[in-house]
């Protein structure tokens, strides 16, 4: 059993916090922000994630939530810092928390910590991350710092957290190896360690890869198009090469949430800032971009002029199963319909909540059928599972006009073209 605390409760934090306190240890989760703290008290979550309420609720004698980094750091032997990264307006990653942060752990250390850095960081943050507490340091303290990079998905993150591909350790010292190994030990995955440069490179490369295999799947879609061809075919064809792998080979309208563009803007920059152009991601970037213009045309190629025209969106979270809408494809493609005159309807299972505090003039409906009805033309933006049994022959008689466009893929062209749609894929 370890005393951990972990810093910054948000969709990483969290889930991590409560994972930790099912192995059996005793988890502080400290936020600065004072109204999500009084939240988490009353078993209010501020975001959607399965399972993670029933999580929290069965581990409430293990788990404690505070406002203060000095009370969680002081009962603690391990710190994770967790929270957020996110972009400046150059693509740089913004690290004011995990300074600030830093700093604040330096003014409470009062006995040996390991400081342990799960944020997505930049190559060579965890140096100076040491160099910060160094210099605030009150009393002469031993710590070390590490980094363990976090890999979870939003929407399957507590079975990612029990049973990841891998767990990173990077560190510098041999104590804080045991300490996170022992920590990790309940988890049955390869425990990868390395420095801790190594470690955080580890995580911007491997998002960054991902991100570009989409890309590449979405580049190949705009082949298929022009030349008549099935993308979903040739994403299978190349998927069963196994040095491939059929993984993040979906065309669709790009990348989204709070991790892909931001930790493909932030590895970009970072490699330039030491002196290498990694080209190959500002393409990754611009093929991302030119995706959701790609949709915007096939609306308009549907439905010809745009303006005064009801669309039904169906789906504005980034992905299924959560009800993130950062930098979700959605968001930004419903801003771009309203500006060409488009009156939107949608509707989506959880994430209507947090869509209402972006996007105005939006007619949010309770259910699929009511966001259909009346609509010249359905834009499916999220593969939710509720979205892959709808009664089509329902929807033909109440729309106005029956088109579809499936940014996903997931329905069978052929049954629709029979059911009398205008159907428009990506890539087929
Ligand atoms: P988030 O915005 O949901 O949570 C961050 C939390 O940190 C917020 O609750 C915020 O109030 C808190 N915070 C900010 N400054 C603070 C301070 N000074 N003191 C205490 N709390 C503070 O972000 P997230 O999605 O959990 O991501 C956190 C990090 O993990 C990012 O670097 C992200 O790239 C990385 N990551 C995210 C995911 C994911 O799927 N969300 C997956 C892997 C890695």
């Amino acid at each position: 059993m370890k005393n951990i605390c972990i810093i910054g409760s948000g969709y990483v934090g969290l889930v991590t916090g409560a994972c930790f306190a099912e192995l059996g240890n005793k988890v502080i989760c400290v936020d600065n922000d004072v109204k999500k703290i009084k939240m988490l008290k009353k078993n209010i979550l501020p975001f959607y994630e399965p399972g993670l309420k029933e999580l929290i609720n069965k581990n409430r004698s293990k788990l404690s939530f505070t406002s203060s980094i000095k009370d969680g750091v002081e009962k603690s032997e391990i710190v994770f810092i967790t929270v957020g990264t996110p972009s400046r307006d150059d693509g740089s990653a913004d690290l004011s928390c995990v300074e600030r942060v830093a700093t604040e752990i330096a003014h409470s250390i009062n006995n040996y910590k390991l400081i342990v850095e799960k944020s997505t960081v930049p190559v060579e943050t965890g140096e100076k991350v040491k160099y910060t507490i160094k210099r605030n340091i009150v009393k002469k303290i031993e710590f070390d710092v590490a980094s363990n990079p976090e890999f979870l998905r939003e929407g399957q993150a507590i079975n990612d957290f029990f049973h990841p591909d891998r767990i990173i350790i990077g560190v510098e010292t041999k104590k804080a190896e045991k300490i996170l190994t022992e920590l990790y030990k309940p988890i049955c995955a390869p425990i990868l360690v390395t420095d801790i440069k190594s470690a955080e490179l580890i995580k911007h490369a491997s998002n960054s890869f991902l991100a570009t295999k989409i890309s590449f799947i979405n580049a190949v879609a705009n082949i298929c198009e022009l030349v008549g061809a099935d993308i979903t075919k040739v994403a299978e064809g190349m998927g069963l090469d196994s040095r491939i792998g059929k993984s993040f080979l979906n065309a669709g309208p790009g990348f989204g949430g709070s991790c892909f563009p931001k930790d493909v803007d932030a590895f970009y920059w970072i490699s330039k800032k030491l002196g290498y152009d990694f080209n190959l991601l500002y393409e990754v970037k611009k093929i991302n971009e030119t995706q959701k213009q790609n949709i915007i045309k096939k609306v308009e190629d549907a439905l010809w002029i745009v303006a005064n025209k009801i669309i039904a969106v169906l789906g504005l979270s980034f992905k299924p199963d959560t009800d993130d809408i950062r930098m979700s494809p959605a968001i930004d493609i419903i801003k771009s319909l309203q500006k060409k005159g488009a009156k939107i309807k949608a509707y989506d299972p959880k994430a209507m909540k947090k869509s209402k505090d972006v996007l105005k003039n939006v007619e949010y409906c309770k259910d699929i059928y009511s966001a259909v009805k009346n609509s010249d033309c359905i834009l499916v933006m999220t593969e939710w599972n509720e979205f892959k049994n709808i009664d089509f022959e329902k929807v033909k008689r109440i729309m106005k006009n029956p088109i579809l466009i499936d940014t996903r893929n997931i329905y069978n062209p052929e049954k629709l073209i029979k059911l009398g749609f205008v159907y428009k894929g990506v890539g087929r």
